[in-house]
């Protein structure tokens, strides 16, 4: 875990600083970053990132003293940005909460904190508290593109906004109150890709810390209602959110090209290639090379010998799944393999496709997946042929005819069998489950951008 936001330069630490930097690792906190909030505080900040090799600083002047950003201080946080050990230029922002510095002043200071950030290259770190219309306009207007929004309290339409941006949106122990059923729905939504997470310690602990000194070895009480809210383990919030830490504030390693085997939630899934016969208008592919902190983006595709090892006891997971960032059975003989050892050693085996695996072999290959395959998910992705071509750009003619009469041709040799959709524009999910009642399947609508 990384926790992304925490001031330990602050008085409430002076007690017991060390122990509790030192309990936060002991915990599984991999590294914290110290947010400056004036220019002594980030001065304090880079002092204590000096001391622990997993702490981390940003320079910057909090909203609430915009006002004492003099002439001065623009080059006093450009040299402190010149330390190693600062990974990112804030915090800075907006509060209209409380507005100790005028409002205008605080949007002059803001802007001028971007600009910052672009001239030395750190990404910046942003506080807005009831000031979404102007923190919006000023991210959009600065075309910011390298930002994390840190203890987000917005709704869902300022998350819609920050999200097509491309920026990160940080949740603190505010989304375990009870009360914050709201935020929760906000949760839920923002993409796996750019969700973080953070203390603010010694604000804001979580349940069952409420009202207490916040420190960063609480991290966790806010990542297993994260996972709960979003579905997934724990391990999963853990592995995306410090991904996503590490790769905005480079710090640390991050795998460079994809991996052959990856864990969601309790299954193991399998990256068999990056190949497809379409290309469909919502393909993550064409968006993003990571999926749920895995890198997918394959350099090279694995051998059924390479898969197998990566594999190692099937057993540990409830099911094995051939996914991946293209079709698996492009790859038939490959997965086949695997599919035998997995089988073979009391495994259970699903496979994700589009259903076009007989077009793409000539002939029909659902036999051959007869005793290898216990469940297979077809993306059915459209309700006619007309949209299917529109959305999916299959490289077959007649590919929407092929993918169903896939499904008819599946439920005599593999036990379960599911159609999905996703839920984007144009697809019209109830005609699309009417198809899948008519072929006697089950059915499964995916969200736009929520893979795994
Ligand atoms: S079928 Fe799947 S892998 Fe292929 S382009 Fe469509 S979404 Fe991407």
């Amino acid at each position: 875990m990384i926790d992304s936001h925490c001031h330990l330069d602050m008085k409430q630490f002076d007690a017991d600083r060390d122990v509790c930097i030192r309990r936060a690792k002991d915990s599984g906190t991999e590294a914290m970053i110290t947010i400056g909030t004036d220019l002594e505080s980030s001065k304090e900040a880079i002092g204590l990132a000096k001391t622990y090799p997993y702490v981390y600083a940003t320079a910057g002047i909090h909203p609430h003293s915009a006002s004492t950003f003099t002439i001065n201080t623009y080059d006093a946080l450009k040299t402190l940005c010149s330390n190693d050990k600062v990974v990112a230029v804030g915090e800075t922002g907006l509060d209209y909460h409380y507005d100790h510095s005028p409002r205008q002043i605080q949007r002059e200071v803001f802007a001028r904190h971007i600009e910052l950030a672009s001239e030395v290259t750190l990404p910046l770190v942003i506080h807005s508290r009831e000031a979404k219309e102007d923190t919006l306009e000023l991210i959009k207007k600065h075309d910011l593109k390298d930002a994390v929004l840190h203890c987000f309290s917005g709704d869902l339409h300022m998350a819609d906004v920050l999200v097509a941006q491309g920026l990160y949106i940080s949740f603190s122990g505010v989304v375990t109150f009870k009360k914050a059923q709201q935020l929760r729905e906000v949760l839920q939504m923002v993409p796996d890709d750019l969700l973080m997470i953070e203390t603010d310690a010694p604000y804001l602990a979580p349940l069952p810390f409420r009202g207490k000194r916040n420190e960063p070895s609480f991290l966790r009480y806010t990542a297993e209602v994260v996972a709960q809210v979003r579905g997934i383990s724990l391990q999963d919030v853990i592995r995306i959110t410090t991904c996503n830490a590490k790769r905005l504030f480079r710090i640390g390693d991050v795998a460079s090209t994809g991996v052959i085997t990856y864990k969601i939630r309790d299954s193991l899934y399998i990256n068999v290639t990056n190949r497809c016969t379409n290309e469909c208008a919502f393909c993550i592919r064409y968006k993003k090379d990571f999926v749920k902190g895995h890198n997918m983006r394959l350099v090279r595709e694995p051998e059924a010998e390479e898969i197998i090892a990566a594999i190692g006891n099937p057993l540990i997971h409830k099911e094995v799944v051939f996914c991946g960032y293209g079709e698996p059975l492009i790859r038939l003989e490959t997965v086949k393999d695997v599919a035998r050892d997995v089988k073979a050693r009391g495994g259970t085996v699903r496979v994700n496709t589009n259903g076009l695996g007989n077009l793409v072999h000539k002939r029909n290959i659902l036999p051959e997946l007869s005793g290898l395959v216990d469940h297979i998910c077809i993306s059915l992705n459209a309700q006619d042929a007309q949209t299917y071509e529109r959305l999916c750009k299959p490289v077959f003619k007649g590919a929407y005819d092929g993918l169903l009469d896939f499904v008819k041709e599946a439920r005599h040799y593999i036990s379960v069998v599911t159609l999905t959709v996703v839920d984007t524009e144009g697809v019209d999910v109830n005609k699309c489950q009417a198809i899948a009642s008519r072929l006697g399947v089950s059915f499964r609508v995916r969200h736009l951008d929520v893979v795994g």
